[in-house]
């Protein structure tokens, strides 16, 4: 079995050797994917901040694998998008299948759009992603992670959190402005605040076996309904990086967890799906009950909940790590900004509205998919086989289908930061949205729309094929906070833009025509778009996009 694959070391932290308290801006609790992003994004603002982490090492065992096309995007604005690209194993499509028929009942291809910087989803161990994530993090000036400095107390004030910390060298106290709570499903924080986590238990039970070997199935998704290697259950493969595969299986509700994690048992699992000789190495064996809960607030004072610590799902829908690197997208800025004193803290209330209403969303969909595939009455055994019968003749009945809805980014279409459309477009991207990807050129050389946007707010101006932008144009400051504007120019249309749209795919999926004006959050997300540029439109709806307004 894969072991521990390294240790970080423990450093003597400069507090038990000093009488004085120490403040810091931010302090983040937990070393996952998810403190280590927003380490980073607070990073990249010019926000310092200290992770702190009770372990000394990435995660152990079987986790996740299944990064989406977002995730990845939010990763590569941090720096390490394209190398958790070069190590993942790239798919978009995907199987389904049903009884004993060896051909699928249909297969599926999760890209909705072509011609992005990345694929639908990548397949990659947990523990290469939070290698990656370290290996930034070392680069960095305003973030540190400090291994194996557990947190056991946390007591807010009027202006700051004080933070309790036990080392294997002594215990110390800490004080910061921020506190981000990343410390995982079983989170002590939220314990220790006496918060609730509400929600529900599965009373499946599945088994997780990573396994290396070598084979030659197509780098897709397989899910199989009740096949004859695992009748009545339901199963899953995937590939990973280096000729390790996951697989999963469905066990049942009442079963014996020692008995059922015994190598030889589970061998034996394995070689009635895969064949009698089949040749396979042990990376990991894990049996979980899966659990769909979340905090019905994620702010608490000077407290800020995110990742698992705020919300956890069935991993069907591969929605765990992918929405918690969702918050760390929407927060980062926020926080910025209100502690660079540019925002007033309810900035911070929209964070809690936007992404409890995702984390909603998220637990919705993935309880639905966990309904599907344990059915809890014999009446919707029947309604579910019957959906995958018809499924293999009917388009229609796919939808229907209910194999694990797959991570998108959360549409943020209510939230309180959007200025609603006074004009007509004719395009899918309403405010809300996070920003299509599109190949542009940006000074005579090939790049993704994605990063020239970067990460602050940004105004896209369609030219049309006259020479000059309106006036105005170029960077403008509003209360502080500069919007950078990018004109785009189609094939052939004048020169001097900032961006040439020579795939034509703006100008198509935005409804860019000429004299349009799209502006963007720091996170990506479309917040108002216009017919035609008016400074003072743009102040308006960066001042609502930051709750100056309210
Ligand atoms: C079988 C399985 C498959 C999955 N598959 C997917 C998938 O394909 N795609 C996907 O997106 N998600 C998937 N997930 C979910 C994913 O693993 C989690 O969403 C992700 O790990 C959450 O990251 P996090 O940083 O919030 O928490 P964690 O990764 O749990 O990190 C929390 C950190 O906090 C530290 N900590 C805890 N308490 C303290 C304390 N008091 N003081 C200091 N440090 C502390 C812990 O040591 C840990 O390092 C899967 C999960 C499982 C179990």
């Amino acid at each position: 079995m894969q072991g521990v694959r390294k240790t970080y070391p423990f450093e003597r932290p400069p507090e038990l050797d000093s009488p004085d308290r120490k403040r810091y801006p931010v302090i983040i609790v937990g070393a996952g994917p998810i403190g280590m992003a927003m380490g980073l994004e607070l990073d990249q603002r010019g926000i310092a901040n200290i992770i702190l982490d009770d372990d000394d090492k990435v995660s152990v065992g079987s986790r996740a694998i299944c990064w989406a096309k977002r995730a990845l995007e939010v990763a590569d604005r941090l720096g390490c998008g394209e190398r958790m690209l070069e190590k993942g194993v790239t798919w978009n499509n995907g199987k389904v299948f049903f009884g004993d028929s060896p051909d699928p009942v249909y297969g599926f291809n999760v890209l909705e759009e072509t011609d992005q910087q990345f694929p639908g989803f990548i397949n990659l161990q947990q523990y290469y992603a939070e290698e990656f994530l370290i290996d930034v993090i070392d680069t960095r000036e305003h973030t540190a992670i400090r291994w194996l400095n557990e947190v056991t107390a946390v007591e807010q004030t009027e202006n700051g959190v004080v933070v309790s910390v036990h080392t294997p060298d002594g215990d110390y106290v800490l004080e910061c402005d921020y506190l981000v709570a990343a410390d995982g499903s079983n989170s002590r924080l939220r314990s220790m605040l006496g918060l609730e986590f509400v929600g529900e238990t599965f009373e499946d039970n599945f088994l997780i076996a990573d396994i290396k070997m070598k084979a030659d199935f197509p780098t897709e998704r397989w899910f199989w309904f009740d096949p004859p290697f695992n009748r009545g259950q339901s199963a899953l493969l995937h590939k990973q990086p280096d000729d390790v595969w996951r697989l999963d299986f469905q066990l049942g509700r009442d079963i014996d967890r020692e008995e059922e994690s015994k190598p030889e048992k589970v061998a034996r699992r394995i070689r009635a799906m895969m064949g009698e000789d089949f040749e396979f190495d042990f990376e990991w064996v894990s049996i979980y009950r899966f659990s769909c809960r979340r905090m019905t607030r994620l702010v608490h004072g000077r407290i800020l909940f995110a990742g698992d610590a705020a919300h956890i799902v069935v991993p069907f829908g591969a929605r765990g790590a992918n929405s918690g690197l969702q918050d760390v997208d929407n927060l980062g800025w926020k926080l910025a900004l209100v502690m660079q004193g540019k925002a007033p803290a309810a900035l911070l209330e929209s964070y809690n509205d936007e992404r409890v209403e995702a984390a909603r969303e998220n637990l919705r969909i993935s309880a639905g998919t966990t309904n599907f595939i344990t059915p809890k009455t014999p009446a919707s055994r029947v309604f579910r086989d019957a959906t995958l019968q018809l499924a293999g003749r009917y388009e229609f009945a796919r939808r229907f289908v209910n194999s694990g809805r797959l991570s998108t980014p959360t549409i943020l279409k209510d939230s309180a930061l959007n200025t609603a459309d006074t004009d007509h477009f004719d395009s899918h991207m309403a405010p809300g949205s996070p920003s299509l990807d599109a190949p542009v050129t940006a000074n005579g050389r090939k790049t993704w729309f994605l990063k020239t946007l970067g990460d602050g707010f940004v105004g896209v101006y369609f030219q049309g094929t006259e020479q000059g932008a309106p006036a105005g144009l170029g960077v403008l400051e509003t209360d502080a906070i500069p919007v950078r504007t990018l004109t785009v120019a189609a094939d052939g249309g004048p020169d001097g833009c900032d961006l040439l749209d020579h795939s034509g795919l703006l100008q198509q999926k935005l409804d860019g025509r000429p004299g349009s004006y799209y502006l963007f959050r720091p996170d990506q997300h479309l917040v108002a778009r216009w017919r035609k540029f008016d400074p003072q439109a743009v102040r308006g709806a960066v001042a609502r996009a930051t709750m100056q307004t309210h």
